[in-house]
């Protein structure tokens, strides 16, 4: 047996009780890491019913006293709060989705309240530690100062964001849930846009544990760049940042989901798996990646850089907001009907080192043994996934017959000057039926925004906008349908779009889609994302590449540029990813900040 098996197996605490409100039963209960199995005692059944709650739904525990406090009653009891997955019956058969199971059990060992009592907080404690990942063993002694510290936060709700009922979601399920995990909290909500980035210039770092918007990726944005923007920047964004889904774009919530080893979810169902792992607590460096656009403005981004498709969609489908996420299905199918491509040139520093594994390899399974994720198919190294498939785009440039049907794009290991590279191109593009599409007028670019300048770190692999990128670089110009600079695994929450990404990976994923992909292909390329199938689909016009550093100069005059979703000024833009800069509540994960 091995030494992680034995230590999740061990048995923590051990007792007999009874139990709330139902007089006459007893039950045994042992506490081991993964969870709380408890066996009926009596009356004796006839069979051997056992049951698991598994510590992964529980969110608290909490001791209690009868309210008749006269001297007869010298039970103590303790109430444990869990949000197991339970089978629910829909229109189309059956879904699984969590519901609220409050186990209350009575301590009378004891001839006494106040030892029943101690009983009862040593079980409580323990139960905390656990759902805390707080390190204990059946050596710990555990008293009352072990008691994880309340945590408080700071909870940021945009009443605009998705359909507009993060409010009502806030108490039906938020406040409830993080109540029963002793957590405290202030509610603010947001009052206009950057409303929260202003907050995060004057807000006292000591107060708070953490800071959690309760909103879509935008209201994140917010908070990132107004902690950048302190004068104590360097502290401040060290500060747990963490997000309970309530917008139409829950992209960080799929990839906190999805790190979790939870199954792709969506609505609130999605939200209910981010507020447990809230409860958990635990945090992971974060990845930001310092984004400047042509105006030489710098921002923070935490998820993605698009232009093209993506970004087209993103900012046009606003106007289906009231659909919520499906908002995006929509402006996806409007989208291909009238599909667009833009010339644009493309430059970026290739990590050719990424032979390293992949940081998310063992979870716990429920029954307590280790067990690797189920999605192995997928825990490939990066190289297999992305330097190959740039040798492919090399391979296709050294044939000329290929180089014929796939004219529109050049690839250029050493650029040199940029200019040098508008001599041999060609201008092809097979899905293009509307042709006046480069001529097509999008909304007016994005003006500079009016806030501050963020602080923050160097960024020593760019040079500046206007001068050429090192001859390290690869460029590639050509004819885009999309790019995409992407450094979670989800582009929304059912956008499982770079499966191989994790928090603090130091990568930016860079992917491109070239002029030529039919739209039957590019349907299927989509379609495929939700399950993150489509990397095996080895598209020839599908290009990923994990990169240091990019930098995008658009050719085409008009488009839309985003960075985490929200409209940028159009225009040149680089990108650098600035390591394990920001901190982010995961709930699941190695690291344990005691400060949280
Ligand atoms: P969604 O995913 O639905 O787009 P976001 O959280 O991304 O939700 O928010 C959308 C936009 O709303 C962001 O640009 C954010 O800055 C902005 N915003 C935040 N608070 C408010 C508010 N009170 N009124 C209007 N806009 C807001
Ligand atoms: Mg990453």
């Amino acid at each position: 047996m091995s030494k992680e098996y034995q230590q999740v197996s061990e048995t923590l605490l051990h007792g007999e009780f009874g139990v709330y409100p139902t007089k006459g039963i007893r039950y045994a209960l042992s506490l081991t890491r993964t969870g709380l199995h408890i066996q009926r005692l009596v009356p004796k059944p006839e069979d051997d019913q056992r049951t698991v709650l598994p510590i992964l739904d529980m969110v608290g525990c909490h001791t209690l006293r009868s309210r008749s406090r006269g001297s007869s009653d010298i039970f103590a009891y303790f109430s444990i709060y869990s949000y197991p997955l339970k089978k629910k019956k829909v229109a189309m058969g059956s879904t699984r989705t969590r519901q609220r199971l409050v186990r209350t059990f009575r301590v009378d060992k004891a001839a006494d309240y106040e030892q029943n009592q101690a009983i009862a907080e040593k079980w409580a404690i323990s139960i905390k530690c656990l759902i805390q990942q707080i390190p204990i063993s059946s050596e710990t002694e555990i008293l009352p100062d072990l008691q994880p510290r309340s945590r408080r936060l700071m909870l940021l709700l945009n009443p605009c964001g998705g359909r507009g009922n993060a409010l009502q979601q806030c108490h039906t399920h938020i406040l409830p849930i993080i109540t029963e995990a002793d957590i405290s909290y202030n509610l603010i909500q947001t009052e206009r846009q950057n409303h929260a980035r202003e907050l995060m210039q004057g807000i006292n770092l000591e107060e708070w544990d953490g800071i959690v918007v309760i909103s879509g990726d935008g209201l994140l944005f917010e908070v990132i760049n107004g902690l950048m923007e302190r004068p104590d920047w360097e502290e401040a964004i060290k500060i747990p940042i963490g997000i309970l889904p309530c917008g139409s774009g829950n992209a960080l919530a799929g990839a906190v989901n999805y790190n979790a080893g939870f199954d792709q979810a969506m609505g609130s169902e999605l939200l209910l798996n981010c507020i447990l792992l809230l409860c958990r607590g635990t945090v992971m460096p974060m990845d930001l990646v310092s984004v400047t656009t042509c105006s030489g403005t710098r921002s923070f981004s935490f998820l993605s850089v698009a232009w093209g498709f993506i970004s087209d969609v993103d900012i046009e489908s606003e106007k289906y907001r009231h659909m919520g996420s499906a908002r995006f299905t929509v402006g996806t199918m409007v989208r291909v009907a009238s599909l667009r491509t833009y010339r644009g040139r493309l430059s970026y520093l290739p990590v050719l080192d990424a032979h390293r594994p992949i940081c998310r390899s063992i979870t716990l399974s429920p029954n307590g043994s280790l067990a690797p994720l189920q999605r192995s198919q997928l825990h490939r190294t990066i190289s297999d996934m992305g330097l190959c498939e740039e040798r492919n785009v090399m391979c296709k440039r050294s044939s000329a017959a290929f180089d014929a049907e796939l004219p529109s794009f050049e690839t250029s290991p050493s650029p040199g000057s940029p200019t040098a590279l508008h001599t041999s191109r060609f201008t092809f593009d097979i899905v293009s039926d509307d042709q006046s599409q480069q001529d097509h007028v999008l909304p007016n670019d994005k003006e500079p925004p009016a806030h501050n300048q963020v602080n923050g770190p160097k960024d020593d692999l760019l040079p500046p906008l206007d001068q050429p990128v090192p001859k390290s670089w690869i460029t590639v110009e050509g004819d885009f349908v999309l790019v995409l600079g992407i450094y979670q695994t989800h582009l929304g929450a059912d956008l499982f779009t770079a499966p191989f990404s994790c928090f603090d990976d130091g990568l930016i994923h860079l992917f491109f889609v070239k002029a030529g992909i039919s739209r039957t292909a590019l349907v299927r390329l989509f379609l495929a994302m939700e399950k993150g199938t489509h990397i095996e689909m080895e598209c020839p016009y599908v290009v990923h590449v994990p990169v240091r550093a990019f930098r995008l100069e658009p050719l085409t005059r008009k488009g839309i540029l985003t960075v985490d979703g929200e409209q940028v000024e159009y225009g040149p833009i680089q990108a650098q990813v600035h390591h394990g800069l920001g901190n982010l509540i995961t709930g699941s994960g190695k690291i344990h900040m005691s400060s949280f």
